[in-house]
């Protein structure tokens, strides 16, 4: 019965088509320009410069112009956080709220908090998505603050670990609940329980209202909102119009009842709220209007924002847009209007800088047309990144020199082959990985990934190569045998993938599995063929190599015995071929040197060893060896370019480089040198922890920087 009309009017200046050109005449005694070398200093110069007006002026009202769309927002409360000192990462409006801003655009389904409840009622649905429940062990704004935190990072690396891409709440439950296991979570258990009782029902579809006052119900029972705010109040609202629509609607299931519920948050746009005890404001040219600000600094006072760029309706004819003087629709118009703030906006302020930057990677920006009659003033100091001197929150650094190494104490009995590969990389890599338990967090993935894949091939190979350990078999037996044997071959490798990911091997996909196996397989069976003769010596052979502090357990796939009674190692691979870089000094994969110096003799005479790569593209051999006649694609040491010498001159190179590798890794060798620079790097997840890329950009401003 009521219509409720909200409206904001704002004091624009009166801008048309028609209007006389009116140009901004800077004041010089006001105003000043200054240009940076790049956005971060620009940032920082301009956060140290507000911080410093307010100390000063405890009634200063700093305003500072930023754009929105380019999230500089985000960028000056990294800075603001940075330079009071601050290390706080929750971005909750709450914490550390250092100025006003006002992103219109923002929606309140964007909003944290808000798709944190929203994450939290999705696990109503009957199955639910593993990555967002991830991050629901990683929050502590909820009833179980940080309480089991470590058993919950650890339930994380579970799940990333062994679970499919969705899964049953039941069956999380029945995982957290495992006494004695490092993810043992008993409360978050009960709370979970408790949750889904909640929403035990007798009807699947319910009134949208009933579906709002269940929410409700969950929400209080888990502990959200840890705080009140504006937000939630707007939450609270948005879940009384999402009751009120009950009739209109119908009854739905929770999936319809979701869907409304977020379609609804995402057609509310954030409250702004105005902080009058926060002396600084960030706003967009438009914004700055509404408010009276002692000092003012604009920042990026480019060509492309001031004028801003025009951008005119595509459904209107541009005449009409430009003859009602439409927003954007032709450059003398934002030139106007640009005028005309900037002519308002220096009137109401003691203090007014025009700031902009050079460079935005390799692309040249200009200034801004209308404020290149203003003389360039000299930058400010503003401190380098590292040796930060804030006046309002002091900080003493303190120098730590880093050691270069921390010896291996007590003897290490994981890696594999891995260990000394990922040394011979980069000892870095190779300690914070074997030393620290330092890894990335697997990704979950629809399906089956690489390496579910990868050692599903292995199983199949070791299956076959076991039925089929004579080549002389393989030429005797016919079409039909050989695929009776690839199939049987390949149902364990069909099971083991059922077990890991029993919710994707469906019947179908299963299926789709075999033929890509059995094409594997097939190509794998012609190459064997073109072989010289061969029989297959022993496979899946475990050893376990003790040297000094260093036990490795490893697995060498097949070893095969050729007519001249010698030994050549092999190792299955199935992704792309690479280069493994066995001449060079520090090689990129160590594993078949390791091998055959594991191995030793004795076991026999070992003549070569290689790299059996079985992938869709292509199966071939890959290693190293004297004989000439192994198969046409590999070339005797004596033909290879990169290596002068024998077999036996490479094992002994080979063992040479390993001890050298085992030692450095035992004396603990911290340092950060990938062998091959930006190529090592390219295939290591752990740049955020090494901190390579911030050596490198911090080397790159200095030269910026350096006149
Ligand atoms: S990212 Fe590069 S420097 Fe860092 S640990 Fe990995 S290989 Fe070493």
């Amino acid at each position: 019965d009521v219509i409720e009309l909200s409206y904001h009017t704002r004091n624009t200046p009166d801008i048309s088509s028609k209007t006389t050109p009116n140009e901004w005449q800077p004041n010089l005694n006001s105003v000043k320009r200054l240009q940076f070398p790049n956005l971060d200093t620009e940032i920082r110069a301009c956060v140290r410069y507000s911080l410093e007006r307010v100390r000063v002026n405890e009634t200063e009202h700093v305003g500072i112009i930023i754009d929105h769309e380019k999230e500089h927002d985000f960028l000056f409360w990294k800075e603001f956080n940075r330079q009071t000192s601050h290390r706080n990462n929750d971005l909750s409006p709450t914490k550390a709220q250092y100025f006003n801003t006002f992103s219109s655009a923002q929606s309140l389904a964007d909003v944290k908090s808000i798709e944190l409840a929203l994450s939290f009622l999705e696990l109503n649905q009957t199955r639910i998505e593993t990555q967002k429940f991830c991050h629901l062990l990683q929050c502590h704004q909820f009833a179980l603050g940080d309480k089991e935190l470590s058993a919950r990072i650890s339930l994380e690396l579970l799940l990333r670990n062994n679970f499919s891409s969705t899964t049953r709440l039941g069956h999380l439950q029945s995982v957290m609940q495992r006494e004695g296991k490092p993810y043992y979570c008993p409360h978050l258990s009960t709370l979970l329980t408790k949750f889904s009782e909640l929403s035990r029902r007798p009807r699947e579809f319910l009134s949208l209202s009933a579906w709002a006052e269940l929410f409700t119900r969950q929400l209080e029972l888990i502990g959200w909102p840890r705080f009140e705010s504006e937000d939630y109040l707007q939450w609270q609202k948005s879940l009384y119009q999402l009751s009120s629509t009950s009739a209109i609607v119908g009854e739905l299931d929770i999936t319809g009842a979701l869907r409304q519920l977020r379609s609804l948050l995402y057609q509310t746009p954030r409250r702004i709220v105005f902080n009058d005890e926060l002396q600084i404001s960030l706003v967009s040219l438009d914004e700055a209007l509404d408010f009276d600000f002692d000092s003012l600094w604009f920042i990026s006072a480019d060509d492309q924002r001031l004028p801003c760029s025009i951008s005119p309706d595509t459904f209107l004819p541009l005449s009409i847009q430009q003859e009602y003087g439409m927003p954007r629709s032709s450059y003398k118009l934002q030139l106007e209007q640009a005028n005309l703030i900037l002519t308002r906006l220096q009137r109401n302020t003691h203090e007014f800088i025009l700031s902009h930057h050079k460079y935005e990677g390799d692309l040249e920006i200009r200034p801004s047309p209308l404020s290149r009659t203003i003389p360039l003033s000299p930058v400010p100091d503003i401190g380098s990144t590292n040796n930060l001197t804030n006046p309002l929150n002091p900080v003493e650094f303190e120098y730590v020199q880093e050691p270069l190494c921390l010896p291996l104490t007590s003897v290490i009995g994981t890696g594999g082959t891995s260990l000394l590969s990922n040394q011979s990389n980069c000892p870095f890599k190779a300690f914070a990985t074997h030393r620290l338990g330092a890894q990335k967090l697997p990704n979950l993935q629809p399906g089956l990934d690489a390496m579910n894949r990868g050692s599903a091939l292995h199983l199949a190979l070791e299956k076959l190569s076991t039925k089929f350990n004579h080549q002389e078999k393989i030429l005797e037996s016919s079409a039909v045998i050989r695929q009776k044997f690839i199939d049987e071959s390949i149902e364990p490798a069909i099971e083991q993938m059922h077990k890991q990911h029993p919710d994707v091997m469906t019947p179908t996909f299963s299926n789709l599995e075999r033929i890509r196996l059995s094409n594997l397989l097939n190509s794998f069976l012609e190459f064997e063929l073109s072989r010289s003769p061969f029989l297959v010596h022993e496979t899946e052979q475990q050893i376990t190599w003790d040297h000094s502090l260093l036990s490795l357990n490893f697995r060498v796939d097949r070893i095969d015995k050729l007519n001249d009674g010698s030994l050549v190692l092999i190792d299955y691979k199935s992704g792309k071929k690479s280069s493994y870089r066995w001449f060079d000094d520090r090689p990129d994969d160590l594993q078949l040197p390791l091998y055959q110096l594991a191995i030793g003799s004795n076991i026999g005479h070992i003549s070569g060893a290689f790299i059996y790569q079985v992938n869709i593209e292509e199966v071939t051999l890959a290693g190293a060896t004297d004989k000439e006649d192994l198969h046409p694609d590999i070339k005797p040491l004596a033909q290879v370019r990169l290596f002068d010498g024998t077999w036996t001159d490479l094992q002994e190179r080979w063992n040479i480089i390993v001890l050298a590798i085992a030692a450095e890794f035992e004396k603990g060798l911290l340092a950060v040198a990938p062998t091959r620079g930006n190529q090592t790097c390219q295939y290591c997840d752990l740049s955020s922890l090494c901190r390579i890329n911030d050596q490198k950009n911090l080397l790159d401003k200095q030269d910026e920087l350096t006149p």
